[in-house]
């Protein structure tokens, strides 16, 4: 923003007023910007304009659940979904739409990988999202507490887009969210779990579903490329880093096939091992099935019985609740609706110049 304004001929103050208006009070109208010269405004007129991907479709979950299909040209659509809860609010977003990695449980894996989003239309989520339920909910109090790089795409494999969007919304001038709050999720990008842990450690999760590589191997395929030793020591290296003294291992309760007493007596095995373990949280996340996989969910009890078998052994571990379940908001159910282009394509005419408007 500094760079931009000084091809305008403008002192970097001004780009912290300008950033400020943007992000902070959700002002897309340059000449609301009232404490900005008139003449700098008329040239931000000439030459900018402020504008997140427009909505496609909105869905409000009977449990205050908020998703959004973003248009983002050329028939891709990527989702962004918002969970409200007592203490927080938290933004699922997407960082690519599709995905190239291809896990087996995961229905933008069996979509494909149609391109990275720009940073833009990264923060452009958060932008949006912010803005629009603070105008709904009638507030002019931060609304998003936490955001997770839990919706669509490998954050990672997006890592120059991902960078400056992660500073975006750590920036005290925009959204001011502590490194704690803000979570990469990864499949596990070595090498670049180790760029982000000095260019920008915010907290991680990292996506395991499985103990052993040979069963990874066949649900994370990128496995085959960073086993489970060098992901995990390279988990252990982003410790000295992180916000958190903890990672958090996501773990998909798949029926059968990677939720039996001999898997969870394995994890404990490789996390507490002297050479691979180290300081870790588990979430189980109860599968979402989609027709494509042939994978169930594994029932409750054994998810239960799992998650047991974790915490006598000392790991925290948590069961995640299924939020959002009544408009397909429940992870790994974002595809679903991108692969249904025609209604897509069909409202997105209507909403093309859909946004939030300037609160300010
Ligand atoms: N690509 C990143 C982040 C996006 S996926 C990653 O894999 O971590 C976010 C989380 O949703 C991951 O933990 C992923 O394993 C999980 N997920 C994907 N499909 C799912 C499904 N059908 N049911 C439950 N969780 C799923
Ligand atoms: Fe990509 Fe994550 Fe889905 Fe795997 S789980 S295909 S890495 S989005």
């Amino acid at each position: 923003m500094v760079a931009f304004c000084a091809q305008l001929g403008e002192k970097p103050f001004r780009a912290t007023q300008l950033f400020r208006w943007v992000h902070q009070r959700g002002v897309r109208d340059f000449d609301r910007m009232s404490d900005l010269a008139k003449a700098f405004r008329e040239k931000l007129k000439d030459c900018a304009y402020v504008v997140a991907p427009p909505v496609a479709r909105e869905h409000v979950s009977r449990d205050g659940t908020v998703k959004w299909l973003f248009d983002v040209g050329r028939n891709n659509a990527i989702e962004t979904v918002y969970i409200p809860e007592d203490d927080r609010g938290t933004l699922c977003i997407s960082s690519q739409a599709g995905c190239a990695v291809g896990c087996r449980f995961c229905s933008t894996g069996h979509q494909g990988f149609s391109r990275h989003l720009t940073s833009g239309e990264i923060v452009g989520q958060l932008w949006w999202a912010e803005h629009a339920l603070r105008q709904r909910l009638g507030t002019q109090e931060r609304v998003i507490t936490n955001v997770v790089f839990m919706g669509m795409g490998e954050p990672l494999h997006n890592y120059p887009a991902l960078v400056p969007a992660l500073r975006t919304m750590l920036d005290d001038h925009a959204y001011g969210l502590s490194r704690r709050r803000v979570t990469v999720s990864t499949s596990g990008v070595v090498p670049m779990i180790d760029r982000l842990a000095h260019d920008c450690p915010v907290a991680l999760a990292v996506s395991l579903h499985a103990p052993t590589d040979a069963l990874r191997d066949t649900l994370v395929p990128l496995n085959r490329k960073y086993p489970l030793a060098e992901l995990l020591a390279a988990c252990r290296r982003y410790l000295d880093h992180a916000p958190r003294d903890f990672i958090t291992f996501e773990y998909c309760m798949l029926d059968g096939v990677n939720d039996q007493p001999e898997h969870a007596r394995q994890l404990i095995e490789l996390v507490s091992h002297a050479s691979t373990g180290l300081a870790c949280k588990f979430n189980l996340i109860p599968f979402n099935p989609f027709p494509q996989s042939g994978l169930r969910r594994s029932p409750n009890a054994r998810i239960a019985a799992f998650a047991g078998m974790l915490s006598d052994a000392g790991i925290v571990t948590t069961v995640r609740k299924t939020r959002g379940d009544d408009i397909d908001a429940a992870c790994g159910q974002l595809a679903g609706e991108v692969q249904d282009r025609t209604r897509v394509t069909e409202r997105m005419a209507k909403l093309r110049h859909a946004a939030p408007r300037a609160t300010a």
